[in-house]
């Protein structure tokens, strides 16, 4: 693996901290100081603009535009949709003697930034030093309120060091946002507002017909007047200030987007304006740290370190690992079964705020684990997307469900068209999110209500996709892209057809059982989606004939001919070459044995208790060296195979890197935003990884495997009704439940029952 961390951040095992500043790495820090609560998200851009490089995005999650494509070729999307900036609520002026604060041209000293997550606040600091030799010191304090999540809170405090006299204080709310790709605003505000200590501003978004509320209490110690533009309403201020006596300037925010418009949506926006101005900032800020301890008590994961010698790297992880935890339950935790994770979440514009397979495949677990209700509420958005992923088939002239490779609201939005029309992964990533689903909680009124009808939909397509090859004589996937994406339209993708294989056998279990044990429920779903008679056994039949490119000795071909393709060495693609997308011509990277991310490592992972030790061993270290890692989403699931392997070093290596993947801007690209879905990957990394569990059988399995630098690693999980804490030490693993019934559970696959008294297992060694 050639990628190298960027150590910037200063380590702290709940904060990260930015001390100094460096104007190189301003995307970068705004990037990793985003804050979210689900419905709204903010990049950590500087409350007052200027000529820093940034981006200043605030965000919404659902609100997007629409582009019209010019027409293509038949099964081509001709729209698409993409997240758009919304109001921006933190801009803010300062003026002293004439000069524009402005911190890419002032001076200024002691700067520094801190995200504390055990709050959910952004803090910022620093001296500005003016020209006329003024010296003020500034603090900067942000938060989302997770709990009222269209509340946002803003505190400036201002503190004049070496004199006595007046600034100049401007704080807007403004829609006269650009978007950065399309090098364009989107909204066009319809009413405005500013009266008192209000403000309050509604926008519509240009093609997709959403709008948009924004107000804001503002709490000024100065006199002031508004002022307002097109979309755009700003006070003015003039503040007194006292030597050494701080000052502060606090905002309060609505943004709300409910799906309401015109005159409903203002009253509802004024109405929640006015129950959020009987909430103090301080009294927010309790609440938000109720909401975070709450949060850590059950997600939190510990770590120790061995000895002195590691304590500076295990710090390090032990930040990343509370950061990877952070930004995710940030992202989604389950307000709402309308959003989704995009691969970015709500930390920038790169990947359009879309959601991938990544949610089913790789977030799903970390949910499944430490908050069921929000893994259910990713799947009932497939479920309440299944109309869109219907039309989908039909234009790529097949037949029930095809799920998007990207999307916000359901409909495909990925124009790159053979990432769209030849990637299956998503249907079947929804399948295996089910099963995963259905055997960890056992809902299975889920089951009845909503997995059957999105597992019949998701199998009619698979076995409309499938055909049988004319020499093999048996069923493959042609003209296809797995997961690696650096093959494209090939035949035969080993993991296209084992997943299609396991979802067909699946969702014709499933029915069959329906049809057994609900026959009501299953002649209803028969009925609305005009089921066959033979429609299962057909399944069975192209499942059972399926074509997986296994030799004797176990190892898989990825594709058809990929044992043939020229060799790259990947250790000699330089770190200058990353991202390779920007670096190499497009066609490029197609040509040789380089991979992009786990692709039969991929399978072997989901579907961990069907493959050998040995067949994870030869495939293992047969596509490991092979593997760029350009997809983030890669490094963690070697992790998890290589400590299954007792690799434990290349284990190590690669924890670090899917842990600090955004910190130490390992993929070079964390400025455009964090790679959201592939940080719940590092949260797998442990859990599957050192703790060695695997969920994908008929029991919980634990095996225990602790790195030598490591003397402690500490979790909770949460299994039907029951927590079970898991405490790893060097020589053994203790295992406590606390409600529920005893469990039955296999340690290093030995069968024991944990009840109300704990369990000690030694470890293997
Ligand atoms: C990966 C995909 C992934 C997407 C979003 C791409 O780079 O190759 O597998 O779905 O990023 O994370």
């Amino acid at each position: 693996m050639a990628k190298t961390a960027d150590r910037y951040f200063k380590a702290d095992p709940w904060k990260i901290i930015e001390e100094g500043f460096d104007p190189s790495y301003a995307r970068v820090s705004e990037s990793v100081f985003s804050l979210a609560n689900e419905s709204i998200g903010v990049r950590g851009y500087f409350d007052e603009s200027g000529t820093v490089d940034s981006l200043r995005g605030s965000y919404i999650n659902g609100v997007y535009d629409i582009e019209q494509l010019p027409r293509s070729y038949r099964g081509i999307i001709d729209h698409t949709h993409f997240m758009i900036p919304a109001a921006d609520w933190l801009k803010t002026g300062i003026n002293l003697d004439g000069e524009e604060l402005d911190p890419g041209k002032a001076g200024f000293r002691d700067f520094r930034r801190e995200l504390d997550m055990r709050s959910g606040t952004l803090t910022r600091s620093f001296i500005w030093e003016t020209a006329s030799g003024k010296e003020l010191r500034l603090t900067f304090l942000r938060f989302l309120d997770m709990i009222h999540r269209e509340r946002a809170y803003q505190r400036i405090t201002l503190e004049a060091l070496n004199f006595s006299g007046e600034i100049g204080f401007s704080t807007a709310l403004s829609f006269d946002v650009m978007h950065e790709g399309y090098r364009r605003c989107f909204w066009h505000t319809a009413r405005r507002d500013a009266e008192g200590d209000r403000m309050m501003l509604q926008s519509g978004t240009t093609l997709s017909g959403q709008e948009v509320f924004a107000g804001a209490v503002i709490n000024l110690p100065g006199e002031y007047a508004f002022e307002e533009e097109e979309k755009t309403v700003r006070a003015n201020a003039l503040i007194p200030l006292k030597k050494g006596e701080p000052c502060i300037a606090e905002k309060r925010v609505v943004l709300l987007y409910d799906g309401s418009k015109g005159d409903e949506l203002w009253q509802r926006g004024t109405d929640a304006l006015a129950e959020s101005r009987k909430v103090q900032i301080p009294d927010a800020l309790r609440a938000q740290q109720a909401y975070w301890e709450n949060y850590w008590h059950i997600s939190d994961i510990r770590i120790e370190a061995s000895g002195a010698d590691t304590a500076e790297a295990v710090e390090a992880e032990q930040q990343g690992i509370r950061f990877c935890s952070f930004q995710l339950a940030q992202t989604y935790n389950g307000g709402s079964m309308h959003h989704n994770i995009g691969a970015k979440g709500m930390t920038g514009e790169a990947y359009n705020g879309h959601a991938f397979w990544d949610t089913e495949a790789c977030c799903l677990p970390f949910y499944l684990f430490t908050n069921p209700q929000a893994a259910k509420d990713l799947l009932l958005f497939r479920y309440s997307t299944l109309p869109m992923a219907l039309e989908r088939a039909k234009m790529l002239d097949c037949k029930g469900a095809c799920y998007p490779i990207a999307t916000l609201n359901g409909d495909e939005a990925c124009s790159l068209w053979q990432h769209a029309s030849l990637q299956l992964q998503p249907g079947t990533a929804v399948a295996y999110g089910i099963r995963h689903y259905v055997r960890l909680t056992g809902d299975e009124d889920f089951l009845w209500a909503y997995g059957a009808e999105m597992l019949l939909q998701i199998a009619r397509f698979q076995a409309s996709r499938a055909a049988r090859g004319s020499m093999t004589g048996k069923y493959g996937f042609f003209g296809v892209m797995g997961p690696d994406e650096f093959h494209m339209m090939v035949n035969n993708n080993a993991y296209t057809n084992y997943m299609g294989k396991r979802t067909l056998s699946y969702a014709a279990e499933v029915l069959e059982r329906m049809r057994q044990e609900k026959p009501e429920k299953w002649a209803a779903l028969a009925e609305k989606t005009d089921l066959g008679e033979d429609e299962t056994a057909q399944w069975r039949e192209i499942a059972e004939n399926m074509y997986i490119p296994q030799g004797a000795d176990g190892l898989i071909e990825q594709h058809d001919g990929f044992f043939n393709l020229p060799h790259t060495e990947i250790n000699d693609v330089p770190v200058s070459e990353f991202p390779l997308y920007d670096h190499w011509s497009y066609d490029r990277i197609y040509r040789t044995d380089m991979i992009k991310q786990p692709d039969v490592l991929m399978m072997i992972y989901l579907y961990n208790s069907s493959f050998s030790m040995e067949e994870k061993r030869i495939n293992y270290e047969y596509y490991e060296p092979k593997t760029i890692h350009e997809s983030s989403l890669s490094p963690a699931i070697h992790s998890i195979l290589a400590a299954e392997l007792g690799k434990m070093e290349e284990a190590v290596r690669f924890f670090g890197y899917a842990t600090r993947l955004d910190l130490d801007n390992y993929n070079r690209n964390t400025r455009e935003g964090l790679h959201v879905t592939s940080i719940a990957m590092a949260w797998a990394n442990i859990v599957y990884g050192f703790a060695g569990l695997r969920s994908d059988g008929d029991m919980l399995r634990f095996a225990p495997r602790m790195p030598e630098r490591w003397k402690l690693l500490e979790f909770s999980v949460v299994y039907r009704d029951r927590v079970i804490r898991i405490r790893m030490e060097r020589d053994r693993t203790t295992f406590r439940i606390t409600g529920g019934e005893p469990l039955t559970l296999y340690i290093y696959d030995r069968e024991y029952r944990l009840g109300a008294q704990e369990l000690t297992v030694p470890c293997a060694d």
